[in-house]
This record gives structure tokens, C-alpha cells and sequence, in this order.
């Protein structure tokens, strides 16, 4: 006979759990009590659902990092008590909560499972069910009544993923999210197939401890054909700035001309954190593959290699928050913390 599990669903809003004004034809967040309402099928599965709500709900565009903070605590008060944790997130930013809280959340061993939606649970035709159901079936795995994820996953669409390596890529499609650099933990069919040797094994000696001192000085510094000075050295000396990550070409590269180094090498002098990842989806920085690139190693430019921008930006902002040197910083950050890179 399974056992049932406790699982906690931490509603944050987004579509999943939006209706239709129809005066405006603006989507709203709904109270989540209604979830259960319009989901008779969550009572027929092997588990216990609670829940926490954000009140009120939120639009993902606004997540930062207090709420990051209140999912954290939200976990870690429930942590005993409970199996595992589904939260409900807007997908529009789903990467980048799904990745902070991989970080926030240290010596994590139990399942955190992003879901959310395209299209509203009310609507006929949302890939709500899917994602809501199949994401407490996944957070209730276990094997010698132990849980088989311990990590901070996305589900969507039929496929789990590690949550710091998502990236949204569709805002019309079911298949909103994909992990470019790292292969799918699980996939619903008419079984659900679990990718054991892709799940993070990391034994955790120490019990979970949440660090929600990030750092929010930070800011993306996308590389484009004809950047000129004043605007690279705008960014690069803005008040407060303590870090940037810097979305070069190809495997790395970026303009070769004197001042556009110069000006990187001043500002890491100064103190700013530079981290070096690539624009295109797939594929890793490799400093020293031509010339546009190789020059970043020797001033102290951070080589990012495959991390997205979802996980590069929030580990720049935790790791700030630990105020270590910035040599310590490098070399974790060039490092994985929760499987974030390769
Ligand atoms: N704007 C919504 C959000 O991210 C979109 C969604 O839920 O998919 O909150």
C-alpha cells in the first residue's frame, strides 16, 4: 500500500490562478480557496494538500527578493511537517524564483516544484490540471521512504527540470520553459519516467538553513555591435553597482578595441563583480577560443560558462549577500553551488 504524503502548495498567483474580468477582459488573481473548487481531482490522490497564499496573489513580474524571502520561510517553518513543496509561481519569472530559491534554500533535501500556467485553471482548455497534479505526484515520490528529488525543480508541460537551469523561451506556447544546458529530470506519459542519474545527489550532511541576504546591486549588461563608451562606463559606474553579468557573443566574446577592456578591467578594480556568460542559449563561455574573448581571464572577469541569466543574475545577488572577498567570490561562483553550472 503507498503511504500518503504531506504536501504543502505555496499559491504565489500568476495565470494559474487568474479568472477573466469580463467588464475589461483583464486577467485577475482569484482567492486560491477556489483552486480546490475547480480541482475536485486533487482529493483523489495519495496525498494531503494544505496550502499558504500570498495575499494578495501577485503577477510574477513583481516578484523580488522579499517574496523569494517569504517562500523561503514558508518552507522552512512547514519543513518537518511536510513531504514536500509545490509552489504556484506566474511563469513569466518563474527561472529566476525557481533559481533563487535553489540558492536560498542550503541543505535542501527535500522537493520544491515550481508549476504554473499558460492559460487559467478556469479556462477549458488550461494546462493547469496537468501541471498542478503531476507536480504534488512528483513532490511525493519516494524510494525506501525516502524522497527521490531533493532539489528545486520546475515542472511544466509534461517535463521536470532542475529549476536553476530554466529558462522561459514561449509566452504562446504550452512548452513555455526549457533547461538548455542540462537534460530533463522526469517526463509525464502514460508513465512517469524519473532520469535518476540527472537528479542532484549531493548528501547533505547539515540540516536545511535558508540565506536570504541577497544582494540586489546588480544589473545585466547585454553586448550589442556599436556599444560605445559612455554607455558601457553609464552602466559599468552606475551609484551602488556591486555586480554585473555580462551577456556576450558566442562562446564569450566581445568588442576587442583598447577602451572596452580597459574600461571592464576599471571597473573590477573598483570593486564590481563581473561575470562573463554567453547570449546564445546553448553552450558554454570559453575564454580562450578567439582572441574577442581571451582577454576577460586576466583582468578578473568571472567565466560563467553554461549558467542562464535566470541563475547567473541570482547567484551574483546571493553570493554579494555572503560579503566575501572577490577572489572568494570567483572561484565559488565558478563553481556549482546546486548543479546551476556545469
Ligand atoms: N504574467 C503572468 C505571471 O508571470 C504570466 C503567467 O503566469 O504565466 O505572473
Amino acid at each position: 500500500m503507498t503511504q500518503r504524503t504531506k504536501i504543502l502548495l505555496i499559491y504565489t498567483g500568476g495565470t494559474i490562478g487568474m479568472v477573466k474580468d469580463y467588464e475589461t477582459g483583464v486577467l485577475k488573481p482569484f482567492r486560491f480557496e477556489k483552486i480546490k473548487e475547480r480541482l475536485p481531482e486533487l482529493s483523489q490522490l495519495d496525498s494531503d494538500i494544505e496550502h499558504f497564499s500570498f495575499d494578495p496573489p501577485i503577477d510574477s513580474s513583481d516578484m523580488n527578493i522579499s517574496h523569494w524571502e517569504r517562500i523561503a520561510k514558508s518552507i522552512e517553518e512547514n519543513y518537518q511537517e511536510y513531504d514536500g513543496f509545490v509552489v504556484l509561481h506566474g511563469s513569466d519569472t518563474m527561472g529566476y524564483s525557481a533559481s533563487a530559491l535553489s540558492f536560498m534554500l542550503e541543505n535542501l533535501s527535500k522537493p520544491v516544484i515550481f508549476t504554473g500556467s499558460q492559460l487559467p485553471i478556469g479556462d477549458l482548455r488550461t494546462d493547469a490540471r496537468e501541471n498542478l497534479i503531476t507536480s504534488i505526484r512528483l513532490a511525493s515520490l519516494k524510494e525506501n521512504e525516502q524522497p527521490v528529488i531533493k532539489e528545486v525543480c520546475l515542472y511544466f508541460e509534461y517535463k521536470l527540470y532542475r529549476g536553476n537551469r530554466t529558462t522561459k523561451i514561449d509566452a504562446e506556447n504550452f512548452q513555455a520553459f526549457d533547461s538548455p544546458n542540462y537534460p530533463t529530470l522526469a517526463e509525464s506519459g502514460v508513465h512517469l519516467k524519473v532520469h535518476d542519474e540527472f537528479l542532484y545527489k549531493k548528501e547533505r550532511q547539515e540540516p536545511l538553513r535558508i540565506f536570504t541576504k541577497f544582494d540586489p546591486n546588480v544589473a545585466f549588461l547585454k553586448i550589442f555591435p556599436n556599444i560605445t563608451q559612455p554607455i558601457l562606463d553609464g552602466i559599468l559606474n552606475l551609484p551602488n553597482l556591486k555586480g554585473v553579468v555580462m551577456e556576450t557573443f558566442g562562446s564569450g566574446n566581445a568588442p576587442t578595441c583598447q577602451w572596452f577592456l580597459e574600461s571592464i578591467e576599471k571597473a573590477i578594480k573598483k570593486g564590481v563583480v563581473v561575470v562573463n556568460i554567453t547570449q546564445c542559449m546553448r553552450g558554454f563561455v570559453l575564454p580562450n577560443k578567439y582572441e574577442a574573448g581571451s582577454h576577460f581571464e586576466n583582468i578578473g572577469v568571472i567565466n560563467g560558462k553554461d549558467i542562464t541569466s535566470e541563475a547567473a543574475i541570482t547567484k551574483l545577488m546571493y553570493l554579494l549577500g555572503k560579503n566575501i572577498d572577490s577572489k572568494s567570490l570567483k572561484i565559488k561562483y565558478e563553481k556549482e553551488v546546486q548543479g546551476e553550472i556545469s
